[in-house]
């Protein structure tokens, strides 16, 4: 398997990551600079920068694996609420071009916005 980016040399186990959840095409992680604690990735183990580019099995099982994450990483920081989003493409904001899903857990105090305050 070719190391083509960053998050391909986690999945590798080239580079350190503290990892939360991983089954046949997923792995999630903590990110390294987190917005909020337990601010968590979950990517599929295949390369592919753009959301639409993904085969639709990995993009299946990314979708489950959120529906399977999202509460427990709320529940894990004792988070009310939590903000999912996905920057997709590099105008949009996105720095690591391997699809991955942001699950950012929120409180009324984090002076945060809403995903959409682009
Ligand atoms: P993007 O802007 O591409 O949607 O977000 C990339 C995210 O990946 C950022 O939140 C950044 O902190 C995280 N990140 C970048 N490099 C690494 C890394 O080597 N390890 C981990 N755990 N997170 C990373
Ligand atoms: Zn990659």
């Amino acid at each position: 398997m070719q190391t083509r980016c960053v998050f391909c040399g986690i999945v590798q186990g080239l580079k350190p990551a503290l990892r939360v959840y991983e089954d046949d095409r997923v792995l999630a992680f903590l990110d390294i600079h987190p917005s909020t604690p337990g601010h968590t990735l979950i990517i599929p183990k295949v390369h592919e920068a753009r959301l639409e580019d993904l085969p639709e099995e990995d993009a299946a099982a990314l979708f489950r694996a959120l529906h399977r994450l999202v509460g427990r990483i709320r529940a894990a920081v004792d988070a009310p609420a939590s903000t999912v989003g996905i920057n997709n493409g590099p105008e949009s904001g996105q720095e690591v071009p391997h699809v991955h899903i942001h699950v950012i857990p929120r409180s009324s105090q984090d002076r945060g916005g809403i995903v959409q305050g682009i």
